[in-house]
């Protein structure tokens, strides 16, 4: 199975892919992810990505096509794609590299979300440092507990108004293009992402 999943910050893209990871048995790639190890580790990479981040801006194609490249062709099983491809020259390179194998994606899955519920949950969002669960300080208690690990939830830094700002503006700019891009191909799939994980995450396994 090859999956990518679109959609804004806050979409909920992280949480659908760890499920679909877990019920179809193949590797979640996130590039967000791998960019913040790399910027947690202080590797060359990530110092290069860090001001990027912050700012919420893209970073740039050969970083990133450098991280997912290796991992997508390594993987036999295929992977469900998280925060990749985020503008048409990543998805031209992610068609190349994938024709280059005699393979081609199966489905791009397009969460669907306003604004206002994006804003709101990005604000609210907390992140399990140890096992990475995604949460809300709405449904932990004060002192911000895991509930699966008990390690201390954090906020991740690029959470913030400012950057929550022009990181949907950055995906208007260069992400929205994609759908068509994808739409054209006849393999995008909508899926409205409003309510809870679990009502999201039914409506996409229904529609594979
Ligand atoms: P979100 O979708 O919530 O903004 P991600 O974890 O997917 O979060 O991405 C966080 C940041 O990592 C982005 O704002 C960007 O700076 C960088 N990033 C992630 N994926 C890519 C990508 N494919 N291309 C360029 N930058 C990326
Ligand atoms: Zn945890």
């Amino acid at each position: 199975m090859r999956l990518v999943l679109i959609g804004p910050p806050g979409a909920g893209k992280g949480t659908q892919a760890k499920r679909l990871s877990q019920s179809f048995s193949v590797p979640h790639l996130s590039t967000g992810d791998l960019l913040r190890e790399a910027v947690s580790k202080k590797t060359p990479l990530g110092k290069k990505a860090e001001p990027y981040i912050s700012k919420g801006e893209l970073v740039p194609d050969n970083i990133v096509l450098d991280i997912v490249e290796e991992k997508i062709r390594g993987s036999e099983s295929g992977f469900i794609l998280d925060g990749f491809p985020r503008n048409i020259e990543q998805a031209r390179e992610l068609d190349l590299c994938l024709e280059r194998d005699g393979r081609k994606l199966d489905a791009v899955i397009n969460i669907d979300i306003k604004e206002d519920t994006v804003v709101e949950r990005l604000k609210n969002r907390l992140v399990c440092p140890k096992c990475g669960a995604i949460l809300s300080v709405k449904d932990v208690s004060s002192t911000w507990i895991c509930p699966r690990c008990k390690a201390k939830l954090k906020k991740r830094a690029d959470d913030t108004e400012e950057t929550i700002k022009n990181r949907i503006k950055v995906y208007m700019d260069y992400t929205l293009p994609l759908l068509d891009y994808y739409r054209k191909k006849g393999i995008l799939i909508d899926i409205i992402g409003e309510g809870s994980p679990d009502e999201v995450f039914d409506r996409i396994v229904k529609s594979l």
